[in-house]
């Protein structure tokens, strides 16, 4: 798939156009392009208590998952979700920003370390801005062996306990 970065780049600064940044005064906009070829933007939008402010990049991933598959009418699973093949953030003024740490966390799993990233340097994958990254796999072979339905049984156990614990409490 051929991309159009200075139209990636021009949807991005559109999208910066729209941010709500009325603290830091800095407005961010993000495109990306679809493996099915549609672009998808996202800005910064921030809040009065500063730790609540979402990054574009926030908003585009959301947005992604919000639009769905580009066939609606194709509601098997089996393709996976629609993915990320390259991103544009930029600021106010239509140069490229790069993505803080979290977002390249968040960009990872909507498009791979594959997922080109736009720099003023030129398209970067995201697996060279997100070395030794954590994923989905760490998740899969580290977390505890237990099953969801252990889990499940645990956690009854857990409530009938402290069901028990509250009436001896009641009775003394
Ligand atoms: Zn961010």
């Amino acid at each position: 798939m051929s991309i159009d970065w200075p139209a990636l780049r021009a949807a991005a600064t559109a999208a910066a156009d729209h941010a709500y940044a009325p603290y830091s005064g800095l407005r961010v906009g993000a495109a990306g392009l679809t493996d099915d070829g549609r672009i998808i933007v996202g800005s910064n939008v921030e809040n009065a208590s500063f730790g609540l402010t979402l990054c574009a990049e926030c908003g585009l991933v959301s947005a992604l998952h919000g639009a769905g598959p580009a066939d609606q009418s194709d509601q098997s699973d089996q393709a996976g979700p629609t993915e990320l093949v390259a991103v544009a953030v930029v600021a106010g003024d239509g140069d490229p920003l790069l993505p803080c740490g979290r977002c390249r966390q968040l960009l990872l799993e909507a498009g791979g370390g594959s997922l080109l990233v736009d720099t003023a340097d030129g398209p970067v994958e995201l697996k060279v801005l997100l070395p030794a990254a954590f994923t989905t796999t760490d998740l899969a072979e580290r977390r505890d062996q237990e099953t969801s339905h252990d889990q499940e049984t645990t956690r009854e156990q857990e409530t009938t306990r402290e069901q028990e614990t509250t009436r001896e409490r009641g009775a003394q």
